[in-house]
């Protein structure tokens, strides 16, 4: 026989990718996110990054960094329940629960972490779950370690939510219903008014994975539930540090039972090491940056009308978009490749959005607009968008 030869396939899969076409090629930014980045080499208007709010590169943010690591060293030394608890984790989730006006919030290293760490320990056999068919995959992937049977709605259809939930109320112990704020594919916004009200109905926990909602949405950035006035109603809301607040590092906010519980069951938490002090430090200057400065959102927000309006008025398709979330509708996988590549070369930073994260013939470039770009920058960018869409045959 012959010898197995024990990692061949790696090589194969990854050569079906790019006969598909379908591997990622990376870009490298040689400095800072910002909205005007270096990026392999040339200066681009950056219009794919999460850095919503340009907290990335904000003076204080970066300050508060450098200072912890005077003060408390590069690394934390340990998990959070056994020797890496220190006084700015504490401080952080104090100011997290603070902000997002709930009583208690737990750190974690990712919102990816959140999700897949908190998800299986909320329902288990005996227990339904009901989740977004466009669910992000950390909700899956946590949804995907549970024993609890599976409910998946349609997407953002609250009558189809009630329908499972009808169904599934008498045979089920715990309800769960999973759903992401803000669909960072389309940039629309979950029912999420409708989901808290079905959740009080049926005595059902509702959790709410916010991550393109925070910093964008709601009273001062605070986030969907905020945006629709039902706080109280969300058993969980799910945050990260790594979009809009521009550092790193997840969230759960809820009740002092929650942060209870999570920290005592969720083995995301438990068994991996805590952020270091110059991360944590960042997202307490983070948070002080939103509850000062309250020119970053706004600016957003006028970036966002500005720059939609015109790219409507240029004859593109920005599909259901609600949030600075913009895909521009491409149609084919190869137009939407073409598109980025020239908006490249014009000095636009923009990625194509393909099969198998989205249908085959929803193909897009997804933008995501920036607080810190100027009218200017965005004259520049829609100008590009404008002779790129006519050179791939987008627009006549
Ligand atoms: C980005 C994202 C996450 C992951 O957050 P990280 O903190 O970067 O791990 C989770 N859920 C949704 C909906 C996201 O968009």
């Amino acid at each position: 026989m012959e010898k197995r030869r024990p990692t061949a396939w790696m090589r194969e899969e990854y050569e079906k990718l790019v006969a598909a076409d379908l591997d990622w090629k990376l870009r490298v930014l040689q400095g800072p996110s910002a909205p005007r980045s270096i990026v392999d080499g040339r200066s681009v208007i950056m219009l794919c990054s999460n850095n919503y709010l340009n907290l990335s590169n904000h003076a204080r943010i970066k300050d508060a960094a450098k200072r912890a690591v005077d003060t408390h060293g590069a690394g934390s030394g340990s998990v959070r329940p056994i020797a890496g608890n220190m006084n700015l984790h504490e401080e952080l989730e104090r100011r997290i629960a603070r902000f997002k006006r709930r009583e208690a919030a737990l750190f974690y290293v990712s919102g990816f972490a959140g999700n897949a760490g908190l998800i299986p320990q909320l329902v288990g056999e005996g227990d339904a779950i009901f989740t977004d068919e466009l669910n992000h995959g950390s909700i899956i992937d946590g949804v995907r370690l549970t024993k609890a049977f599976r409910f998946i709605y349609r997407h953002n259809d609250a009558a189809d939510l009630e329908r499972a939930l009808k169904e599934a109320d008498p045979k089920f112990t715990k309800l769960l219903i999973v759903s992401d704020g803000v669909f960072s594919m389309d940039g629309d916004i979950a029912p999420v008014d409708q989901i808290a009200k079905l959740g009080e109905e049926y005595g059902a926990m509702v959790f709410i994975d916010d991550a393109h909602g925070e910093g964008v949405l709601g009273d001062g950035g605070r986030g969907v539930a905020s945006h629709f006035h039902v706080e109280e109603k969300i058993h969980v809301e799910l945050g990260t540090f790594s979009k809009a607040l521009g550092v790193v590092g997840g969230y759960v906010a809820g009740s002092n039972d929650l942060r209870n519980y999570a920290l005592n069951k969720s083995r995301t938490w438990l068994l991996s090491g805590s952020h270091p002090p110059a991360v944590t430090a960042a997202c307490i200057a983070a948070i002080d940056v939103l509850e000062t400065e309250p020119w970053h959102v706004e600016r957003l927000w006028e970036n966002t009308r500005y720059y939609k309006k015109e790219l409507v008025s240029l004859g593109f398709d920005v599909g259901n978009s609600a949030t600075p979330i913009t895909p521009v509708m491409c149609g084919e996988a190869s137009v939407a490749k073409r598109l980025s590549e020239r908006l490249f070369d014009l000095g636009v930073f923009a990625l194509p959005i393909v099969f198998p994260m989205v249908a085959r013939d929803k193909a897009r470039i997804r933008t995501i607009m920036n607080a810190g770009l100027s009218r200017e920058d965005l004259d520049e960018a829609l100008n590009a968008f404008e002779r790129a869409g006519k050179a791939v045959g987008l627009l006549k």
